[in-house]
């Protein structure tokens, strides 16, 4: 088997393993690794399309990870993927009328972000025994409400970590508040902050960067590192679900092996996608990525006009998940269509930096084919929500409404006939207010935990686990900190 290597985007670290870049995040000279090649699908539907998701899971990511032993991938694969999700299939594909729903958020938060925080623990804490590394690993994570949650899901009670969250107290929804605070794991710690999100991530970012502090950790033996999105070991788990999703089509005599499908993805900081992009590098039949924006649109304006531009307002919406103005996944993209020229890619993100945009060359642009850029704005998701639930009786949470949006406008301007399949980020027991009120506005001044019952009685899907009783859950964690004293907490928390 071929040893994949990783490098990062902006060249100044080369040739590395999986495990290093794992523990690692970002790379040293602030680039994302890339692996220096895309394994290839060596193996037909017709051999894949019997196994389950665990086992898929094992040959693609033994693909990509491969100075990880085949024991070592199947026990972060199967320590991730288990009873945590309340469905066997773990990542459900269901059929609705000529389209199908890839359901992503059968995980212990709701969310697509499930997905790749429950395995990231136990590749990051295998990647640390290849490495030699005996320090405790402490994952720092400043949120809006999403991924605190999935990291605090994935990383509790994992051996060998700890993690710690901040989020802006005032900044996120109360269910997503509760999710937190009602978190278990003796190594969790939990930090409502009096800020914005803003400067969440800012305190964050300068722990991550001061020296000194970082060595008295060392001497306590810790180090820290990073459950974002920018991390390899996020993003190759989301390769997976791709195939997965392909192979069931198939089994299911939906599709031939062979046959081309079109895929949807709500997008935001471009992981999901850009994981769509890798299994088609790999050679999995895919025609069109259709990447999917809210109001924020600066990639639907990237991919028409080659000019990537963050110089405009953030704006909140419905689908906070995907409001997000500068897409960090993206620079890896930029890399393969700049023909692996870091040179190119320092610039442009230097451009980015100092200028606010940056515009491609033709050349790159016109190896952008695969990618079909589509937004929606509120009113049109609203009114994704309500036709699609009118029409098929299925709730869509807003970041899935944005999809079929994105995928009405393709069919239609498109004709295509190729089958589609929808990413379904959310469950919208996550976004119970913006979903209801999509339906009607009588919702308005219901509170959140009152509007769980609702949904159940309107949609007839059973409350998930992960919320149901939220409300009368033991609060664990309610430390409130100011902007200035992260440090201080970071460090008590981890000298324990
Ligand atoms: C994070 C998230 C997205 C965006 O995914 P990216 O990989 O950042 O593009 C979409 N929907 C939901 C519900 C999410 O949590």
């Amino acid at each position: 088997m071929k040893k994949i290597r990783y490098n990062s985007t902006r060249g100044n670290e080369k040739n590395v393993e999986s495990s290093y870049a794992i523990v690692k995040g970002l790379a040293n000279d602030g680039g994302l690794f890339v692996p220096d090649q895309i394994p290839t699908l060596n193996k037909t539907f017709e051999e894949l399309k019997d196994l389950s998701y665990q086992e898929i899971a094992c040959y693609v990511l033994g693909e990509f990870l491969t100075d990880f032993t085949e024991e070592e991938i199947k026990h972060c694969v199967y320590s991730a993927y288990d009873h945590k999700f309340d469905n066997s299939d773990i990542a459900p594909i269901v059929k609705k009328k000529d389209y199908y729903y890839l359901e992503l958020f059968h995980g212990s938060t709701i969310a697509f972000k499930d997905m790749a925080l429950s395995i990231l623990p136990y590749l990051m804490t295998t990647a640390a025994k290849k490495q030699g590394i005996t320090n405790e690993i402490a994952i720092l994570t400043a949120t809006s409400g999403d991924t605190g949650k999935a990291a605090l899901a994935g990383f509790g009670d994992v051996e060998g970590t700890k993690i710690i969250v901040f989020y802006p107290k005032n900044g996120v929804s109360k269910i997503q508040e509760r999710q937190m605070t009602t978190s278990k794991g003796k190594n969790t710690l939990v930090v409502g902050i009096d800020g914005n999100f803003d400067d969440a991530q800012n305190g964050v970012k300068a722990i991550f960067n001061d020296q000194e502090f970082n060595q008295k950790l060392n001497k306590v033996g810790v180090q820290l590192s990073s459950a974002n999105s920018i991390n390899i070991g996020r993003l190759l788990p989301q390769v997976v679900y791709y195939v997965y999703a392909y192979s069931r089509l198939v089994k299911e005599g939906e599709i031939q092996d062979g046959e081309q499908i079109n895929v949807v993805v709500p997008t935001g900081n471009f992981g999901n996608i850009l994981a769509a992009y890798y299994a088609k590098e790999m050679g999995l039949p895919m025609n069109k990525l259709i990447c999917a924006s809210n109001d924020n649109k600066v990639l639907y304006d990237f991919f028409e006009t080659g000019t990537y531009d963050r110089r405009r307002d953030f704006v909140l919406t419905m689908s906070p998940s995907m409001d997000i103005l500068i897409s960090s996944n993206l620079e890896r993209l930029i890399y393969t269509i700049a023909g692996e020229d870091a040179s190119v890619v320092n610039e442009l993100m230097d451009r980015l930096q100092t200028e606010g945009q940056y515009t491609i060359t033709e050349d790159m642009k016109a190896k952008l084919d695969a990618f079909y850029p589509a937004f929606a704005t509120e009113a049109m998701t609203q009114e994704a929500i309500k036709d699609e639930f009118e029409d098929i009786n299925y709730m869509l949470d807003p970041h899935t409404a944005v999809a079929k949006v994105a995928f009405d406008k393709y069919i239609n301007e498109t004709k295509d006939t190729r089958k589609t399949v929808i990413v379904s980020t959310a469950s919208p027991y996550k976004f119970t207010k913006s979903t209801l009120m999509a339906l009607d506005n009588r919702y308005e001044n219901i509170d959140d935990f009152e509007l769980l019952h609702e949904l159940n009685t309107v949609s007839k899907v059973d409350i998930p686990e992960a919320v149901k009783d939220i409300e009368k859950r033991p609060v664990l964690h309610s430390t409130v900190c100011e902007k200035g004293g992260m440090a201080d907490l970071v460090l008590d928390f981890l000298k324990k």
